[in-house]
C-alpha cells in the first residue's frame, strides 16, 4: 500500500522505536513510509528530524536514484536494528550487547555535528543556549539523526519495557512507561479497539451456546 495515503505512525513513547514502526500493517497491507527516497524525507520531517531547510537543501543538491539509494540504506539499518531488538526486548540490556552494536558505533563515527552558542529563548533563565547542529553534506547524513535516534535508545530506555503490542498480525514495538507497566498495545485506535471487538463477540458468541 501506498505509504502517501496514510500518516506515518508515532505511538512508540520512544523515538527509536518509532523509527523501527515506519514500516506497519495499520490495516491489512503493509505500509513501508521510507519505502523510497521522498518517503524517506517525508517521514524525517514528520518525525521533527530534520530540519525544513536542510531537509529543502539536500532535496534541492540530490538526484531521486541518491534519495533513493539512502532510502534503502535507512531500510537496511532499520531492519538490522529490529532484530538487535526483538532478540533483547524484556530485559535489561548488559555489557556484551555492545559487541553487536559495532555497526551502529561505526555509522555514528561519520556523524558531522558541531554546537553553537545562540540566544536563548523567551523567558529561560539564561541569555544563551548551547546547540547542537548538523553539516547536511550529503544525502547520507540523513541517516545521522536516525543512528542517533538508536543509540540514544540503546543508552537511555530500559530494555525490560520494550514490548511488541499483542495484536496478532501488528509488528508495532514501543516502551512501556506507564505506571504499572500494563500496556499491551501499540494504541487502542489501531489493536486495542480490535481487541475489545473480538472480546465482545467472543461473550456474546459464549452467551449464545451457553
Ligand atoms: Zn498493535
Amino acid at each position: 500500500m501506498d505509504y502517501r495515503q496514510i500518516p506515518p505512525i508515532f505511538v512508540a513513547d520512544a523515538p527509536g522505536l518509532d523509527f523501527l514502526n515506519s514500516v506497519a500493517t495499520p490495516v491489512d497491507e503493509e505500509v513501508d513510509w521510507i519505502s523510497d527516497g521522498a518517503g524517506l524525507l517525508a517521514w524525517l520531517e514528520q518525525a521533527g528530524l530534520v530540519p525544513r531547510n536542510a531537509l529543502a537543501a539536500v532535496r534541492a543538491q540530490a538526484t531521486p536514484a541518491e534519495l533513493d539509494a539512502v532510502a534503502a540504506q535507512a531500510r537496511s539499518l532499520r531492519e538490522w536494528f529490529r532484530g538487535f531488538v526483538q532478540k533483547r526486548k524484556g530485559r535489561a540490556l548488559v555489557a556484551r550487547d555492545l559487541r553487536d552494536l559495532a555497526p551502529l558505533n561505526q555509522l555514528l563515527e561519520r556523524d558531522e555535528q558541531y554546537g553553537e552558542i545562540a540566544a536563548g529563548t523567551a523567558g529561560s533563565e539564561t541569555s544563551f543556549e548551547f546547540r547542537a547542529n548538523r553539516r547536511w553534506k550529503s544525502p547520507e547524513s540523513l541517516l545521522m539523526p536516525i543512528a542517533e535516534l538508536l543509540a540514544k535508545l540503546v543508552c537511555e530506555e530500559d530494555f525490560t519495557y520494550v514490548k511488541a503490542c499483542e495484536g496478532p498480525r501488528c509488528t508495532l514495538m514501543f516502551a512501556d512507561h506507564t505506571r504499572g507497566h500494563a500496556r499491551r498495545w501499540c494504541s487502542m485506535a489501531i489493536c486495542g479497539n480490535r481487541a475489545k471487538v473480538a472480546a465482545h463477540r467472543q461473550r456474546l458468541k459464549e452467551q449464545k451456546n451457553g
